[in-house]
């Protein structure tokens, strides 16, 4: 058995699988993945700034027209469509296969691919709120009453979610198959989601190495949208439905 027949044995086998994307999970969409090869934080510097310096609360305060600039050069989700591996994960979960997708990635693709259990630890571009009066919106805008208006994500220097943060680790804990995708599990949080999971099959989908290879049953080193839509392939064939 090559390695997609693998994964396709381990999720028909599987009763509870969760899925955690990273920023990886997206490049195929045309979304720079940040630490990749061609990663954005390898482009170190934007107008003389680091990216993590950017995407900060203080910088968001400080610099807000720079801050603007590089969200809609860099992170523009507007033009982005969900690949093969983002419409694979929402299939799995109408199979009943996948339970859950938690995600780092800010860029809404998981729901535009139609998967409904999505939990985004970083939050989303797709929403943005106006800090003075509530309005929100599903893009930036210019509200009203004057007050500013800023994207519902996790910035450096503020605090995740608490609640989609346990709720996340409860997923995992409830797990039988975890299927990390596009994150090379080295920064925080990915690497302190990971130790929650008791399950059965560990599976690692990344271009690169990771740091829990060595704890992976399964480790596929190719795109995502590659290796979903051949597992899909296997699995539409099988017969998955009966
Ligand atoms: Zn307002």
């Amino acid at each position: 058995m090559n390695k997609i027949e693998q994964l396709a044995e381990i999720i028909k086998n599987s009763k509870y699988a969760v899925a955690f994307t990273g920023a990886g999970a997206s490049t195929d969409s045309g979304l720079a993945d940040f630490r990749g090869k061609q990663g954005l934080y390898n482009e170190r510097s934007y107008m003389g700034y680091e990216p993590e310096e950017i995407l900060s609360h203080d910088f968001f305060f400080a610099h807000r027209d720079i801050f603007d600039k590089y969200l809609e050069e860099k992170l523009s989700i507007n033009d982005i469509k969900p690949n093969a591996g983002h419409k694979a994960l929402a299939e799995l979960e109408k199979m009943g296969k996948i339970k859950a997708v938690i995600t780092q990635n800010i860029d809404d693709l998981h729901q535009a691919a139609g998967s409904i259990k999505v939990l985004e630890l970083h939050g989303t571009l797709k929403k943005w709120y106006c800090l003075k009066c509530g309005k929100t919106d599903t893009k930036s805008f210019e509200c009203d009453c004057g007050g500013s208006v800023r994207p519902n994500v996790t910035l450096y220097g503020e605090m995740l979610d608490e609640d989609i943060v346990s709720e996340a680790v409860r997923e995992i804990e409830k797990a039988d198959t975890l299927i990390i995708i596009g994150t090379s599990l080295t920064v925080y949080p990915a690497a302190f989601y990971i130790n929650y999971f008791k399950g059965e099959n560990l599976v690692i989908i990344n271009e690169t190495e990771t740091s829990r290879d060595n704890k992976a049953t399964l480790v596929i080193r190719e795109r995502f949208a590659d290796v979903m839509k051949g597992v899909m392939d296997i699995l539409k064939k099988d017969n998955i439905h009966d």
